[in-house]
């Protein structure tokens, strides 16, 4: 049967009116099924907010005479604490769309950004925007090694100079000062993949240092998904700091059916005294930008010039249409059935459209298929994510659980 869920969102409280007598609360839920996020089994309960805050609760009617500004009748809905969203990609559109409703709708009252290696570049001046504009929700972010290590090196596929690492870790650390909560590395993405283990120790004691987390979109979601697993625990030992594994899954058919195996090696590191979470869509389908397709090597030379040889060096076209074949066919997707780009006859068309859809003023993502969430759940360190790009997630996680 599917739960449907009433999420009280108390920031938003409602103003007393001036009477003779103020009413007791502002708001009082009634007769709602209350699961309290403690671990304690749901059970039917009133709730009365006051101020913003839980003021009571209590067995089912028995508030009801305290009187409240505001009853809502919660009877045959869940009420629970706001859902954390711990990967919500909603850095701009937090700043857009303030009164979030995709969120709000789905009872996430605090979401985390700046995920992926990619945050904002000033996270003191970002912060102080959405303060003075104002937001629906509760909002945090990470700093993302991505947005700083080309902020210093741009796109060099190489390790940085000391002075280099020097500047990194200053950057981390006034955004750490700003009140980011950690460090995000996106290791699939340009100019996260060029980056060592030991690049990411250096940084994450900085974050150590701050009280942060390290929270990373691995290295390898298909055959090398034990060892990036490996890699990220490595890190949090290392540099002594809690580990966030985002958007956990096996995206290629070959390594299908491993989700047993690595919810295995985070439970024993978990055993063995590891500081590990991770967090989970609830669908099959991913989203992320055309060119992590490519071979991250030759996009070194960034973006834009990088579609200027694919559109002006037929061999390199050639040469980079023949790697995104390979590495398909590697993956499992040889046959392209499972594109949704266009309804081509042949592959070989399939991989044009991607080729000439990925330009730097392209918006367009890649949908893969992935195994789903089969083994991990329920498990206390994992939990569901929302994301606010373009993905069914940013709308339909909740009716989904
Ligand atoms: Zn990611």
């Amino acid at each position: 049967m599917r739960a449907r869920v009433f999420a009280a969102v108390l920031a938003v409280a409602a103003h007393a009116s001036a009477q003779d007598v103020a009413p007791a609360y502002d708001i009082l839920i009634r007769d709602g099924t209350l699961i309290d996020g403690a671990n304690t089994p749901r059970r039917l309960a009133d709730v009365a907010v006051r101020d913003g805050r839980i003021a009571a609760i209590a067995e089912p009617g028995s508030l009801s005479d305290a009187g409240a500004t505001r009853v809502i009748d919660a009877k045959g809905l869940v009420v629970a604490p706001g859902f954390i969203d711990t990967h919500a990609h909603a850095d701009l559109e937090a700043l857009r769309r303030p009164d979030a409703h995709n969120f709000v709708a789905m009872g996430v009252t605090t979401i985390i950004t700046g995920n992926c290696g990619g945050s904002v570049d000033d996270v003191s001046e970002h912060l102080g925007k959405l303060e003075s504009q104002g937001i629906a929700l509760n909002y945090g972010t990470l700093v993302g090694h991505g947005t700083v290590r080309s902020a210093v090196m741009g796109t060099a596929n190489r390790a940085p100079t000391e002075d280099e690492l020097a500047k990194m870790k200053e950057l981390v650390a006034r955004a750490m000062d700003a009140g980011a909560f950690g460090m995000s590395t996106g290791l699939i993405y340009v100019p996260g993949t060029y980056a060592t283990t030991d690049e990411l120790v250096a940084l994450s004691r900085v974050v150590a240092r701050h009280g942060g987390l390290y929270a990373s979109h691995m290295r390898n979601e298909g055959e090398h998904v034990l060892d990036s697993i490996r890699e990220a625990l490595e890190i949090g030992r290392r540099a002594e700091l809690p580990v966030h594994l985002s958007h956990l899954k096996i995206s290629f058919k070959p390594s299908w059916g491993g989700s047993r195996e690595l919810c295995a090696l985070i439970e024993s590191a978990r055993k063995n005294g590891a500081r590990v979470t991770g967090d989970q869509y609830v669908y099959t389908a991913s989203s992320t930008s055309l060119d992590v397709l490519f071979p991250s090597d030759a996009l070194a030379i960034g973006r834009k010039s990088f579609c200027e040889k694919l559109t002006g060096d037929e061999s390199f076209r050639n040469a980079m249409k023949e790697a995104l074949l390979s590495d398909m066919a590697r993956n499992g997707f040889g046959d392209l059935s499972y594109a949704q780009i266009a309804s081509a006859p042949n592959p070989a068309a399939v991989v044009d459209a991607v080729v000439i859809t990925a330009r730097p003023d392209s918006a367009s993502a890649c949908a893969t298929a992935s195994e789903r969430r089969p083994w991990c759940s329920p498990a206390p360190w994992i939990r569901n994510t929302f994301s606010s790009i373009e993905m069914p997630t940013s709308t339909g996680t909740t009716s989904r659980l």
